[in-house]
């Protein structure tokens, strides 16, 4: 776009800010560069409500993910427990988790250093510990191992047997603790 000096009235071209023929400043009638930057202005504001829009969605989306991400987890550990307490008896998983987790307790006594006591998981070594429900008696019988530093700092595995009982809503008795020599 050519314009012309408002000084001399000589074509002059765009690029000039200052008129090449009478050196006054150029002011240009029609400013290309400012005047489409105006009416970009305001639809930037209703683009901005736009973009918002495709927003909620996403949030709700990345909710629902992270909530099926949770349920997924808590499945397959509900899954692992189910299966864990499936040999041996018919009574309800929990239970076996809970004569399980009250055994530790009951062994961490028998050990010299209790702090350093580490016993298989539930979820990566299932398959090390069992646990049986006597129906006619009411007592677990648990058999695990469990590593734990001896009278020389050195850490040592120890097969175990723990027979416990249920005594009330979170009482747990020992029967019997036994620690094998391996
Ligand atoms: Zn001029």
């Amino acid at each position: 776009m050519a314009s012309f000096c408002t000084a001399c009235g000589k074509q002059i071209s765009e690029e000039f800010r200052v008129c090449p023929y009478c050196g006054v400043a150029v002011a240009r009638e029609s400013q290309p560069e400012l005047s489409p930057v105006e009416p970009t202005a305001p639809p930037t504001s209703p683009t901005v409500g736009d973009t918002k829009k495709p927003w909620r969605p996403r949030g709700c989306l990345g909710a629902i993910l992270v909530l099926f991400l949770i349920l997924f987890v808590l499945g397959v550990i509900s899954s692992v427990f189910d299966s864990s307490s499936k040999p041996g008896s018919k009574k309800p998983s929990g239970d076996e988790i809970a004569a399980y987790t009250m055994s530790q307790t009951f062994v961490k006594r028998e050990l010299q250093s209790p702090g350093t006591a580490e016993f298989p998981s539930l979820l990566w070594e299932k398959r090390d510990v069992r646990v049986t429900y006597d129906t006619s008696t009411g007592l677990y019988t648990v058999r695990a191992w469990v590593d734990a530093e001896n009278a020389f700092g050195a850490k040592i595995r120890t097969n175990h047997i723990a027979v416990v009982q249920q005594t009330g809503a979170d009482t747990w008795e020992a029967k019997r603790v036994e620690l094998l020599p391996r």
